[in-house]
């Protein structure tokens, strides 16, 4: 678009998108700096381009960025590689949580900051070579990033159920990438491997590896007996969800389950 009234609407278009960019804290400062430098160079489509998508989903109760991810994609026609492309970013960009690529999908999705930051504690944040954040506490790498990913199937064929599309529903929660939760305690059924892959792209690939299971995943082949929770797995899911607080809400189980824990986490290490 070229003349006075189109680029006057064009940086009043700009103006208030920065704005509301502020407002929402979507932008990490480190690339809202890099916005404001360049902003007189945007043209009328750039700014569209950073605008909220119009088919978007909202994050669902645990749910992971390559989780959400994938369904946004389904959801635009696409795979998660060319979704990645078509956002400007690449697909290996967001699952090394590049805070650019991430701040720009979350744009994208119309994720708000409490939004991001819940998808991002639930999936877990590098911070070192060999430690992750996840839910506000400190774990070592291997706890919550494994070759294995697990699930539930009845969570996975509830979301699915009567869908014309399931795959831009069916969820896959970051609890159940913690070594440790071994239980849905919706179903009180065992978490069960539901793929391997030793590289990530492949791995997180959520929508290619569901489609590959669906039929058995509907059929039933992937379900296990049921099992009751122990007070460990009681302790441990009140714990990712509600963080320290709940051994304050659990002190007499927590004393009682203590050694079965400490058996059990060795390979965790929450922060104190
Ligand atoms: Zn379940």
């Amino acid at each position: 678009m070229t003349g006075c009234h189109c680029a006057g609407a064009g940086q009043a278009l700009l103006d208030l998108r920065l704005q509301r960019m502020v407002a929402s804290l979507p932008i990490p400062k480190r690339l809202w700096s890099r916005v404001s430098q360049h902003v007189g160079c945007f043209s009328t489509q750039e700014v569209y381009l950073l605008q909220k998508l119009a088919l978007t989903l909202e994050p669902v109760d645990r749910e992971t960025l390559p989780s959400l991810f994938s369904r946004m994609a389904i959801l635009n026609g696409t795979d998660s590689a060319n979704f990645a492309l078509d956002l400007g970013t690449t697909f290996r960009r967001i699952l090394e949580q590049d805070e650019e690529a991430v701040a720009i999908f979350s744009e994208r999705a119309g994720l708000s900051a409490m939004q991001l930051a819940e998808l991002l504690s639930w999936t877990g944040e590098r911070i070192g070579d060999v430690r992750m954040r996840f839910r506000n506490e400190v774990f070592v790498s291997r706890a919550l990033r494994n070759p294995i990913i697990r699930g539930c199937p009845h969570c996975l064929r509830e979301h699915a159920a009567d869908q014309p599309h399931p795959l831009r529903h069916i969820v896959l929660r970051g609890d159940w990438l913690c070594r440790g939760v071994d239980i849905c305690h919706q179903h009180h059924q065992p978490l069960v491997p539901l793929w391997s892959n030793a590289r990530p792209i492949e791995r997180d690939n959520i929508g290619a590896r569901l489609a590959e299971i669906l039929p058995d995943l509907q059929a039933g082949s992937f379900d296990c007996v049921r099992v009751e929770p122990t007070d460990y797995d009681l302790w441990l899911d009140k714990r990712l969800s509600q963080g320290i607080s709940a051994d304050k809400n659990m002190a007499g189980l927590t004393a009682g389950v203590s050694s079965d824990h400490n058996l059990r986490v060795h390979w965790c290490s929450f922060a104190p």
